[in-house]
């Protein structure tokens, strides 16, 4: 069931460099036309429906589209991202329609700094194995 984009809908992420659905794909699937300034999935069989380009959309121009065989009849599932939640809208083969909402955070949007009161890393540092949460430790070695 890969994403489809549906090209009325998109609006090229308005001519940015990147384009949100290219920014967050794992598997770099999304590619934009140039010429129409319209997204699409370039290689379908790869998409493993992990959601990441139909939630990141801002447009709301990308579906995950069921098979026929498994949801006949046009069945679809559609979020709507906001800052503290996500609701889900599923549309139902016979028509029906339920909506789902759920929180998705307990933070503020843009209230963590992961780097607050972390020491700056030298060159030195970033020629250690150490992580970013071990920087100016020295770590025991492992016995052969
Ligand atoms: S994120 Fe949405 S609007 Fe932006 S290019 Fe992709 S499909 Fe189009
Ligand atoms: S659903 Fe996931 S893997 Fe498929 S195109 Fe979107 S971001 Fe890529």
């Amino acid at each position: 069931m890969p994403s489809f984009v549906i090209a009325e809908k998109c609006d090229g992420c308005k001519g940015q460099d990147k384009t949100a659905c290219q920014y967050i794909c794992p598997n770099d699937l999304l590619r934009l036309n140039d010429e129409k300034t319209k997204a699409f999935n370039q290689e379908t069989d790869q998409c493993w429906e992990c959601y990441s380009c139909v939630k990141i959309c801002p447009q709301q121009a990308i579906e995950i589209r069921a098979y026929a065989d498994i949801v006949p009849m046009g069945g679809k599932i559609i979020p709507l991202r906001g800052t503290d939640s996500i609701m889900w809208t599923v549309q139902f083969r016979n028509g029906n329609i339920k909506r789902f909402k759920f929180p998705i955070r307990t933070t503020p949007e843009g209230s963590i700094k992961p780097y607050e009161g972390k020491p700056e890393p030298t060159e030195a540092d970033i020629k250690t194995p150490n992580l970013f949460t071990e920087i100016g430790k020295t770590l025991p070695v492992p016995a052969k």
